[in-house]
């Protein structure tokens, strides 16, 4: 059976169609030798799908009616399903996105000051098991395809009537801070932010595509090897028992090792203005004393990095609680002493103002820590 994003599997001989939706440049040129068609078809057909929207190969008019036709046999594109909306007051959209196998994810959209950053689900569930995430508590059911991953921008696109020109894009930003640990599900997420960055797709900046990690080590130094993005450090915590506490995976790959593999990441960077985004979920008495802002403080002194503080967001059957707004001042007061730019994600699409299509099911609970404010 084909596998989508795996162009060996892709052949025509293949009974299951290919989906062309998760391929980037190369795989895709592959695709099209192995039907003894030219490369340049990989442009036109990226250019129709991720540009203007088309799925039907039948609109490919500028590809000759017998490939149409061929297509229509061997491969297919076909993007997750849409299938409930939240419109909040503060105009956050959030959208249930159905997988084939009946798994959903959830994305969110977020305009803020002529931004509108997307934050898409890399896996369903996660298996780190953060001590403060809803999404950990979950634990692992799978990685998502490239076409999955990268479908999710299609779909926001999609929902916005807004495939055309870029300057009218209501998507300016992506981050990789939904469901799941991206580094974990490498070579999919390296093809979706291929395909996300691509002047033949989507063409968004680098400075633009974030990706969100609790840190493997070895995975952000591939990753500097294979594309070019922003990247956020989760850290939650200034000195390792507390991490190895909160965010299991410290145990494997302690402090050192993560912020000493953001400066191996920055270093490759061929632009040196770059920074690391570094995330801290403020709990209230676990990590938001002014012990703790001089420690993190002292723990970033050497790295180039903003900090970006973040209200834990209590759960059901969590048993912390969230900072209070008083020790969330004092925290940034202090990183803002020691130098360093401090921004406070503000919580996002908490009221309702209308929602669309009657969901069937809730939407997945917001993950406490990555990217659903
Ligand atoms: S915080 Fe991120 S890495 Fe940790 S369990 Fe949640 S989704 Fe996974």
């Amino acid at each position: 059976m084909a596998v989508p994003g795996n162009p060996t599997s892709a052949t025509p001989r293949c009974k299951a169609p290919v989906n062309l939706l998760g391929l980037p440049q190369e795989k895709l040129e592959r695709f099209f030798a192995d039907l003894g068609e030219p490369r340049y078809r990989a442009r036109q057909v990226m250019q129709w799908i991720h540009q203007r929207g088309v799925t039907d190969f039948q609109r490919m008019t500028d590809l000759s009616k017998p490939l149409r036709a061929r297509l229509a046999q061997v491969a297919e594109v076909r993007p997750p399903r849409r299938e409930a909306e939240q419109i909040s007051a503060d105009g956050t959209r959030k959208w249930l996105v159905r997988l084939d196998d009946g798994e959903a994810v959830e994305m969110v959209w977020i305009p803020d000051d002529g931004r509108g950053t997307l934050c898409v689900s890399s896996q369903v569930g996660c298996a780190l098991d953060c001590s403060f995430c809803a999404t950990g508590k979950q634990g692992f059911n799978r990685n998502l395809s490239a076409a999955e991953i990268v479908g999710q921008l299609w779909l926001a696109l999609d929902a916005f009537g807004k495939f055309g020109p870029r300057p009218d894009r209501p998507v300016t930003n992506v981050v990789l801070m939904g469901m799941g640990e991206p580094l974990l599900n490498f070579e999919n997420v390296v093809d979706a932010l291929s395909l996300m960055l691509h002047d033949w797709a989507y063409g968004l900046s680098k400075r633009r595509v974030t990706l969100s990690t609790a840190g493997l080590v070895p995975q952000i130094d591939a990753l500097g090897d294979r594309v070019d993005v922003s990247l956020a450090i989760s850290l939650h915590a200034p000195n390792d028992p507390l991490r190895d506490r909160l965010v299991p995976l410290n145990r494997k790959y302690p402090l050192s090792e993560l912020i000493a593999a953001a400066r191996r990441y920055l270093a490759k960077m061929p632009d040196q203005h770059r920074r690391i985004t570094v995330e801290y979920t403020l709990i209230e008495d676990v990590n938001d004393h002014p012990g703790h802002a001089r420690q993190l403080a002292a723990l970033l002194r050497e790295l180039p990095c903003k900090i970006n503080l973040i209200p834990f967001n209590p759960f059901p059957g969590s048993h912390y609680r969230r900072v209070s707004d008083e020790a969330l001042e004092r925290f940034r007061t202090l990183l803002l002493r020691e130098g360093y730019t401090v921004t406070v994600r503000t919580p996002r699409g908490g009221r309702h103002r209308r929602r669309l299509r009657p969901t069937r099911g809730a939407l997945p609970r917001s993950d406490a820590t990555k990217g659903t404010p």
